[in-house]
């Protein structure tokens, strides 16, 4: 329905017609409503108006001069009624005939009871019953208790909109916040109902905000998150957007098509326009970040797993190389899983302390030197199988379970291997040391503790830093290291050649030893390139007066090379994968009788040291 009143500008549509805040009727030639709209109903206390006679509603007072009224505007006279009553506090009342022809001739009446600004003002301190000079046109039931019950009532309600909207909002950007974009989420599921799958979730994380901020001030980060705040507002098929965290945003979306490809497409249209280039202050900023999406109804059935799955995607777009968009499919869903079971498995093998040390041989390649150990952490568990290090490692590293690993593995390995290490048969331990527990102050403290506890000398022990590890934190990595320094303990670059490659580490560290990765010397028997590079590290070396490991040496043709080449000593396959601790005794065994037998790759019982 649409109701015309004809002023020659106003079409109202019934749900407009509905929701006017003034009180809005229309009354037939008898004076009968035949539409009215919610505020006329709440006004007058009714459930329903149409079929009542719009004079029976009215103070009797009023009832001839609305009569009137009526009457001239049903000849074609605008009509505007204005009473005051209640100390001022003013009704108006606008009738205006609608319909041309004689049997429909309509009236529709448009009337309000002050504003709630005005009659706030009206309503303070007035008593409660009607000024002498209150004119008649009241609505029946109007009283000063229920004006002021409901400007209180509207107050309230306004605040409360009000508030919401605060609580709702991220204020430096004008965009939801975590808390608004979960009310959006609310609202947009339970709507979508679990079949609808066009609706999706898009996280956005910046690359390098920090950095911006760092660089030209926190005045041009702020300008550059409101400027993406308007980018994400901007696109139409956007429902609800929402920055979530300092540099992170999320867009709620709807795609016309149920199709993935769709979604990746729609969450790349995003995704690029936010990192369009942006102008602050005659800089032109080019932001890169990545993004991670989830369909609902495709790949999530309910909100929180809608939020997981772009999460998880979002995490796989920035491991794989950032600066892309990444859809949550089933392979992501195998490898959360597989995350999840790790994480609880790595807690009870650690609570349990089911992993074990293996220990791969070091091999001297001058008779000088004594063989040494490094330990490497294996851990097999019952549903899971062997689990590869590296991913152990780094479940460990994410859940903080890194030094209680460490330090387990540490225990055992000294317990293990202390009568080795008495009888002379293992010169040096070394163990493999992580980032994230070198910032831990305790954990230096706690490992020196233990190989004590064990009984082993501490002059044996080695640590393993990878060199591109320490950067993030140096100064914090150097004051652990000066303590380990302290206590004897040595210090070897593992993985040498892959990271930095930088000369602060070696200037900067007390750097015993560098261990040279396995990538460079897999081409040093056949690939000239290769050879510079480690022919330059053992240049290094000799500069710091550090030894060197030639590291993952798997043919005798690269035992040699590096042994020419003057690596103090070679570990790989060639000569021992890491081994088990009754493993690793037959190795010795078999090692020493080779040594009297006069073979190669002989270790003597000396110190590590070079000195
Ligand atoms: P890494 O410190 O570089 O250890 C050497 C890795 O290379 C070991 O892998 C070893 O088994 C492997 N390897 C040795 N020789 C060869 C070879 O000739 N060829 C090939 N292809 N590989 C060889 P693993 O045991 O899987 O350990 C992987 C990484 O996990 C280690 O790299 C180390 O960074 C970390 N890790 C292992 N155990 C521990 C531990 O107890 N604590 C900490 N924090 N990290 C550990
Ligand atoms: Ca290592
Ligand atoms: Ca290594």
């Amino acid at each position: 329905m649409v109701v015309c009143v004809k002023t020659g500008r106003i079409q109202l549509s019934e749900q407009h017609f509905k929701s006017i805040n003034s009180e809005l009727f229309v009354v037939d030639r008898q004076g009968k409503i035949l539409f009215a709209n919610s505020a006329f109903c709440t006004r007058l206390g009714l459930h329903r108006a149409a079929g009542r006679r719009f004079l029976d509603l009215l103070e009797r007072s009023g009832r001839m001069r609305a009569r009137r009224s009526l009457e001239d505007a049903l000849k074609g006279e605008d009509q505007i009624e204005e009473y005051t009553f209640f100390n001022g506090a003013v009704s108006v009342m606008k009738l205006i005939r609608i319909g041309s022809d004689e049997t429909t001739d309509l009236v529709a009446g448009l009337s309000f009871v002050s504003s709630p600004a005005v009659h706030a003002k009206a309503v303070e301190g007035a008593q409660d019953t009607p000024s002498p000079d209150a004119a008649a046109l009241v609505y029946k039931g109007l009283s000063l208790e229920r004006l002021r019950l409901e400007h209180r009532l509207r107050r309230a309600q306004l605040k409360h909109k009000e508030a919401l909207k605060a609580s709702n909002t991220d204020h430096p950007t004008g965009l939801k916040n975590r808390a608004g974009l979960d009310r959006d989420l609310q609202k947009e599921v339970v709507q979508a109902g679990a079949e609808c799958a066009n609706l999706f979730l898009v996280y956005i994380d910046l690359d390098d905000f920090k950095f911006i901020n760092d660089t030209y001030g926190h005045h041009v980060g702020d300008r550059l998150l409101r400027a993406i705040g308007r980018r994400l507002r901007a696109p139409g098929n956007v429902v609800s957007a929402a920055r979530v965290g300092g540099d992170e945003f999320a867009v709620l979306a709807r795609s016309e098509e149920k199709d993935p490809e769709a979604f990746t497409e729609l969450a790349r249209q995003v995704w690029s326009r936010v990192f369009d280039a942006i102008r602050i202050d005659g800089l032109s900023l080019n932001l890169t970040g990545s993004a991670g999406v989830s369909a609902f109804g495709a790949d999530a059935f309910d909100l929180e797993t809608l939020k997981r799955n772009a999460d998880a995607a979002l995490i796989e777009a920035k491991r794989s190389g950032k600066n892309q968009v990444r859809l949550f499919d089933a392979a992501l869903e195998q490898k959360r899983a597989r995350r999840k079971a790790l994480e609880q498995g790595l807690r009870h093998a650690v609570s349990k302390e089911t992993l074990e040390p293996f220990y791969q041989p070091i091999v001297p390649g001058k008779s000088d030197l004594g063989i040494g150990v490094e330990v490497l952490a294996r851990w097999q568990d019952e549903h899971l199988g062997d689990v590869p290090p590296d991913e152990f490692i780094r479940v460990a590293t994410d859940c903080g379970l890194l030094s209680d690993l460490d330090l387990l593995v540490a225990r055992k390995a000294c317990r293990e291997l202390k009568p080795l290490v008495e009888s002379g048969q293992v010169s040096f331990v070394t163990f493999n040391v992580s980032p994230m527990v070198l910032s831990r102050d305790d954990h230096v403290d706690r490992f020196i503790e233990a190989v004590r506890c064990c009984g082993l000398s501490l002059e044996n022990i080695c640590i393993e830093i990878t060199e591109s590890d320490i950067f993030p934190d140096f100064e914090q990595a150097k004051a652990t290291i000066a303590t380990l320094k302290r206590a004897g303990i040595k210090l070897a670059l593992d993985d040498y050649g892959t990271g930095y490659s930088n000369l602060r580490a070696l200037l900067d560290l007390p750097v015993d030893g560098i261990k040279i990765d396995r990538s460079l010397m897999t081409g040093v028997a056949n690939d000239e390139r290769a050879m510079r590079v480690v022919r330059s590290i053992i240049h290094l070396a000799r500069v710091c007066n550090a030894w060197l490991v030639a590291e993952g040496v798997e043919t005798a043709a690269q035992v040699a090379v590096a042994q020419a080449m003057g690596c103090h000593y070679v570990q790989g396959y060639a000569l021992s994968k890491p081994l088990a601790f009754a493993d690793l005794e037959t190795w010795l065994v078999r090692q020493a009788e080779s040594q009297k037998k006069g073979e190669p790759s002989q270790g003597s019982k000396q110190a590590i040291s070079l000195a």
